[in-house]
């Protein structure tokens, strides 16, 4: 046996991850930069040939790490704020690794952030596990290559408790962009960290957002999908109101869900930001404005008896500031409607938490996780499921609630629907 074959698993190890990087880099950067590392590719991929054949010569050892160390230079020469957009969203799943073989402190996003990815599967390689028409592939190329060069910048805020450390369990998402989905180990709750800062998020939702995610879907018929939900939320909600009651829908897109509100007598008003939606309903007679909530404070504060939140809390990047004006907006005994993705109602996805995770998407909850981030914002459950569709008051009980940590729960819940579904 050659002197040096203990040493094998470790330079084989080394290896992939240099050639993960390499990979990663040039889809990231296109081929012109990956040229600059081909030397070191090439020196890389003789010593992998050399441990394949069984007899690693201490030159090709040598070799190799000359090749490694003048990759990492060359990475490490990289603008600092690239690298780690880049070293967030792509390369955090060999962090670890990475560090153990270079200088320390190289990588430092998410460094605080365990890693146990839900599988294989959620490595993020670049693949995209959605069918996609033209137009939604054409979105998808511009979004990686924004964030590939920082023109999508990243940030890291701590969880709605407070919590600053994460369990990371995946690093793409369904469309193979690089979104790390992380558990708070505080409290449970699963959240995008890193995600994109505000201003990414309000060009992605200008440009991208709906070429990816709607396929360009014709206006009439998403009207008339969301005047379907319009019923079904005033059927789960109508105990509750009072006659003529106001109702307020904050993301109300083409305001179809207004609708069945309108006719059964509400004071119905819709707000939402840049939606070219938002003229569908106006030409049907609907009040929607195109405005953030917050401005509504001055003139309609203590006013609402229902304010909805239709597939719109799973988007915020604000938990508290959100919800701290819809409990200003909402009068005493009034009523919020929260309807979010649930994680525990994932066979609305075929058991695929890779259909499900999406980079649109900055919280995902269970109906603990809501009600828990809903207390810390002054509200109280009165009803929900995991679907997840529920009903929310203010809550009376003053000062912070107590935390209960669902980490456990949630941990069990999605690496058991991983482990027998895939
Ligand atoms: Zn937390």
């Amino acid at each position: 046996m050659p002197e040096n074959a203990r040493a094998f698993p470790a330079v084989t190890e080394k290896i992939r991850i240099f050639k993960v990087i390499a990979v990663q880099l040039a889809l990231a950067r296109g081929a012109e930069e990956i040229d600059a590392y081909v030397p070191s590719l090439i020196s890389c991929k003789e010593a992998l040939a050399g441990a394949a054949s069984g007899l690693v010569p201490e030159s090709s050892l040598a070799g190799f790490g000359r090749a490694f160390e003048s990759f990492a230079r060359s990475l490490a020469g990289h603008d600092r704020g690239a690298l780690n957009a880049l070293a967030a969203g792509r390369l955090i799943p060999f962090a670890n690794e990475i560090e153990k073989i270079l200088e320390p402190g190289i990588f430092s996003p998410g460094r605080e952030n365990d890693s146990r990815l839900l599988s294989g599967r959620f490595v993020c390689d670049g693949v995209c596990a959605a069918c996609l028409n033209e137009s939604a592939e054409a979105a998808r190329r511009e979004v990686l290559d924004k964030l590939s060069s920082n023109h999508y910048a990243l940030e890291t805020p701590p969880c709605v408790c407070g919590g600053e450390s994460f369990t990371d369990i995946a690093y793409k998402d369904r469309y193979g962009l690089p979104v790390t989905t992380a558990l708070c180990k505080n409290c449970g709750l699963l959240l995008t960290r890193p995600r994109m800062t505000e201003a990414a998020y309000s060009e992605f939702y200008e440009r991208e957002y709906r070429r990816l995610y709607t396929w360009n879907v014709s206006s009439e018929p998403f009207y008339a999908s969301q005047v379907c939900r319009g019923r079904k939320i005033l059927d789960y909600v109508k105990d509750a109101l009072p006659e003529r009651a106001r109702v307020l829908e904050i993301g109300c897109g083409a305001g179809g869900i207004l609708e069945p509100f309108a006719e059964s007598g509400c004071e119905a008003l819709g707000v939402d930001i840049g939606g070219e939606y938002l003229e569908i309903g106006g030409s049907k007679g609907l009040d929607l404005r195109n405005m953030r909530s917050g401005s509504l404070l001055e003139t309609d504060e203590n006013s609402f008896d229902l304010i909805i939140l239709s597939h719109a809390a799973e988007h915020f990047l604000d938990i508290p500031g959100e919800f701290g004006v819809v409990r200003r907006l909402l009068r005493d005994g009034g009523r919020v409607y929260v309807e979010v993705p649930g994680i525990k109602n994932i066979c609305a996805y075929n058991f695929d938490y890779l259909r499900y995770f999406q980079n649109a998407h900055t919280y995902h909850f269970t109906l603990d996780t809501l009600r828990q981030t809903l207390s810390l914002c002054g509200f109280a459950l009165e009803r929900g499921d995991e679907a997840i569709v529920s009903v929310f008051s203010k809550s009376k009980a003053a000062g912070a609630p107590e935390l209960a940590n669902y980490y456990a729960d949630n941990t069990d819940f999605i690496f058991t629907v991983e482990k027998y579904f895939y």
